[in-house]
């Protein structure tokens, strides 16, 4: 089978920092003879994470749950209170938060401090957007700046009804929210609120990527996505592919090619297929699946 690989594959800038960290918090460790943390899984990757775990990062949610230790925050952030609470404890921190993410922290503390209301868009339960609603102003420690969440179009009567259409918004959002719902949310409170600004957004990698990703449907039959299934990005990615009206195969890595995989693609005559990645897939994963399905007849 021929394979056509994207021109943007691999690590994020803000997933790179957060592995160059991991090798420091773990030689700083050692060094110290401490215990060695990632708050949360390191990146949305199952074959990375696992394989740091082996080298003894372990996860920790909340600083009761471990013996103090050097602890890593990844690249998605955590809350103002949670870093404090880890401090308090006696932990090491070591910081990996993408400066995009700190952009838009930046700019709710702004928008707050102009008296504007700030509204997030963003995936309820998801690391980066918890990380948003703990922004506290530093000239007042401890008290999150309130920010009105939504997540869908059902929170939308929600804000309407609880936020004066007479406000000035400021929009904020995460940085790998949906961007078909980013874009029609977005339209939709920018109609209700006459002063409603744009405060940053959607990461411009994961952009670039989906650009590379719409020239590689010209060329293929169908693409493969490999990336976490729990990645935010990585399920973007594949439903901009879909929206191509793209043929889309998400994997993990080779395991997931299975037989079913295999006659799928046969079933479909696929000759041509293009393959393309979430930002937390490491390059040697995606040459595996690109040998596979060159490996396949
Ligand atoms: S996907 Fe974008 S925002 Fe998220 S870590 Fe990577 S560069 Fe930062």
């Amino acid at each position: 089978m021929k394979v056509i690989r994207s021109t943007l594959t691999g690590y994020c800038h803000g997933v790179s920092e957060t592995i160059h960290k991991a090798n420091s918090c773990l030689k700083l460790a050692e060094k110290k003879n401490l215990n060695c943390y990632s708050i949360g899984q390191l990146i949305h990757n199952n074959d990375v994470s696992a394989y740091y775990e082996k080298q003894g990062l372990k996860i920790v949610n909340n600083p009761k749950e471990a013996e103090p230790g050097v602890a890593l925050i990844r690249a998605h952030g955590i809350p103002q209170s949670l870093r404090r609470s880890f401090l308090e404890r006696g932990f090491i921190l070591e910081d990996a938060t993408c400066v995009n993410i700190k952009k838009t922290q930046s700019k709710i503390i702004e928008a707050n401090r102009k008296g504007r209301t700030v509204v997030l868009l963003a995936v309820r339960s998801h690391a980066e957007s918890l990380c948003l609603q703990g922004t506290e102003d530093p000239t007042h420690p401890g008290k999150p700046i309130p920010v009105f969440l939504v997540s869908s179009e059902e929170d939308l009567k929600n804000l309407f009804d609880s936020v004066d259409q007479s406000c000035s918004i400021t929009l904020v959002v995460q940085t790998t929210f949906e961007q078909g719902s980013f874009e029609k949310l977005t339209n939709l409170i920018m109609a209700h609120y006459p002063d409603c600004e744009r405060g940053n957004s959607l990461c411009y990698a994961c952009l670039k990527r989906k650009k590379a990703a719409e020239d590689l449907c010209g060329l293929c039959q169908a693409v493969v996505v490999v990336g976490g299934l729990n990645s935010e990005n990585t399920k973007d990615l594949a439903k901009y592919i879909h929206r191509q009206g793209g043929r889309v195969y998400c994997v993990e890595n080779v395991s997931d090619m299975d037989s079913d995989f295999e006659e799928d693609v046969r079933k479909n005559r696929i000759e041509t297929i293009g393959v393309c990645s979430g930002t937390s897939t490491p390059a040697e994963i995606i040459d595996a699946v690109c040998e596979r399905l060159e490996s396949l007849n």
